[in-house]
């Protein structure tokens, strides 16, 4: 396979992007040889310096710890979690201020016409993660469920409601005022802070 070829067929592996858009990619590429350079920098430095994180499964530019800046802060709270999504949630619940605890990046959401099922996302270690601070005897352990109010958002938060109901802790999610079908990066910050201190 040419080069031309080769790349368009990686650029297709990403999820959502089809051979048309990876072929589009290419060109641009190549018609832009300084966008072409800062690609192969930026490749670079995110094999050798990022990661994911042990715990929360964020990523982060490791440094020699195998935990994220927030899962390594002890000045955070401990016995408060919050499942977001994706990792670019983090970086906009982070912006509001509102919330002190640590995360959990589910990687997705559970969506029967992709053929994403629970086990590809990180619940089975979240799961883990509930035990172990029970283990430790940690009080008071909430879990807040910060999925997107789209269909398979709910349908995951459902779904880990069931799961960790036998655990016997505090399971909320956020409150009202985020209209159905968005997603947390496109809600303002004060809707975003009113749902974290409405949370049910
Ligand atoms: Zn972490």
């Amino acid at each position: 396979m040419d080069s031309i070829n080769s790349l368009i067929k990686s650029f297709s592996k990403f999820p959502s992007i089809g051979p048309r858009q990876a072929a589009k990619f290419v060109s641009y590429l190549l018609k832009n040889k300084m966008l072409l350079d800062e690609f192969i920098k930026n490749f670079e430095n995110l094999k050798i310096k990022a990661t994911i994180c042990n715990q929360c499964f964020m990523n982060f530019d490791k440094e020699n710890n195998n935990l994220c800046p927030i899962c390594s802060d002890k000045k955070r709270i401990q016995n408060q979690i919050c499942v977001v999504e994706e990792n670019e949630d983090i970086q906009v619940i982070e912006k509001t201020k509102i919330f002190n605890g640590l995360y959990h990046v589910l990687g997705g959401t559970i969506n029967p016409i992709k053929k994403i099922s629970s086990t590809d996302l990180t619940i089975e270690m979240l799961i883990k993660r509930i035990k172990n601070l029970q283990k430790e005897n940690i009080k008071n352990i909430e879990i807040i469920i910060a999925t997107n109010p789209t269909s398979e958002g709910e349908l995951t938060r459902l779904y880990l409601e069931k799961e960790l109901e036998p655990f016997n802790i505090k399971i909320t999610h956020l409150g009202r005022g985020i209209s159905t079908g968005s997603t947390l990066e496109y809600i303002d910050e004060n809707t975003l802070i009113n749902a974290f201190k409405n949370r049910v």
